[in-house]
């Protein structure tokens, strides 16, 4: 048996042998053989180097270093291809994700769970951000057809049969949270306390998180594309009934031309819903394009991995 744990690493030079320590001596504990996955998604400070040494000096770390940052989910399709564990967990390199809760996730994997999926609280989180991501969770859970759960992220263990199913799923546009609730299986959740960074700093600002969260809703299904045909459907109501009304007024009592207010009103909220309208489509398209190019979701510079699979 073997186990895979797939590290997506990026800058993270202050903490990655840290990790390492952690890592292997919970996983060395398990019966079975594993390997440990980083992948350096284009670290621009010592990150490569450490791991280059570790590789040297520990057989079990495998890393693969990409040509550029190409993000999060890049990083972690790469290790997912690479994985040739019968069990696979995905966990960051900070240490947020803690490496002693993989003997519990084994466990439950092995009872036959596809998904074990170690679920965070939100204690030592700032307020503000907390309430923000509460609000969004239950947002996308109404707009997406994917059940999205707060404090849910990719640290989880992975059967093989679940890894593969998702590595079928090759769009361009990868929304790792959405994807693994789409796959489905069993699933099996454990609790564990919120960890704040080891060392380093976090990667994501407020805007990142804005754009994942556009990313979130968009890349799940056309829900937003009906509800401006709704939008759209609700506006020709109001207006035709609008319009009937100032008939029958013109009929019996003739025109009435003051209608500034009413005029400007109109343009303004009009023009508003057009341009958002065209914007969601506009990001559909967008979408598309990015599809059709079917560019590889990373490059691969530099890897110790010997069946050196193809740039995909
Ligand atoms: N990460 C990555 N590529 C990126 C950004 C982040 O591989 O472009 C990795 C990072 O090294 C870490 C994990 O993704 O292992 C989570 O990042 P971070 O800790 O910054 O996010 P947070 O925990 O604050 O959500
Ligand atoms: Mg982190």
């Amino acid at each position: 048996m073997l186990i895979s744990a797939v590290v997506p690493c990026y800058n993270e030079e202050k903490v990655i042998a840290l990790t390492y320590k952690e890592l292997s001596a919970a996983l060395s504990d398990m019966t079975g053989d594993f390997e440990m996955i980083f992948v350096d998604d284009g670290s621009r400070d010592g990150t490569r180097s450490i791991l280059k040494e570790l590789a040297e000096s520990d057989a079990h770390v495998k890393y693969i270093s990409f040509s550029r940052n190409f993000g999060k989910e890049s990083a972690m399709l790469a290790g997912m291809r690479y994985s040739s564990g019968d069990y696979t967990v995905i966990m960051d390199a900070d240490l947020q994700h803690p490496p002693e809760l993989i003997g519990q996730m084994l466990a439950y994997a092995r009872e036959g769970y596809d998904q074990v999926i170690a679920q965070r609280n939100r204690t030592g989180d700032k307020k503000l951000g907390s309430f923000f991501a509460r609000s969004y969770y239950r947002l996308v859970d109404r707009l997406t057809d994917v059940e999205l759960t707060d404090g849910i992220g990719d640290f989880r263990m992975l059967s093989r049969k679940a890894l593969d199913a998702l590595l079928t799923m090759n769009e361009y546009n990868r929304f790792s949270k959405g994807l693994f609730s789409w796959i489905g299986f069993r699933e099996k959740i454990i609790h564990y306390e919120n960890r704040s960074r080891a060392a380093g700093e976090s990667k994501w600002s407020f805007r990142s998180l804005i754009h994942y969260g556009v990313d979130g809703v968009l890349s799940f299904n056309n829900k937003p594309l009906r509800f401006c045909i709704f939008i759209g459907a609700f506006a020709i109501i109001i207006s035709l009934v609008y319009l009937i009304f100032l008939f029958i007024s013109i009929v019996f009592k003739g025109i009435d031309l003051p209608g500034y207010f009413t005029t400007i009103f109109t343009i303004c909220l009009f023009g508003g819903v057009q341009l958002i309208s065209i914007g969601i489509v506009g990001e559909y398209v967008g979408r598309i394009y990015y599809e059709v190019k079917r560019r590889p979701h990373y490059l691969v510079d530099e890897t110790n991995f010997d069946n050196s699979k193809e740039n995909q």
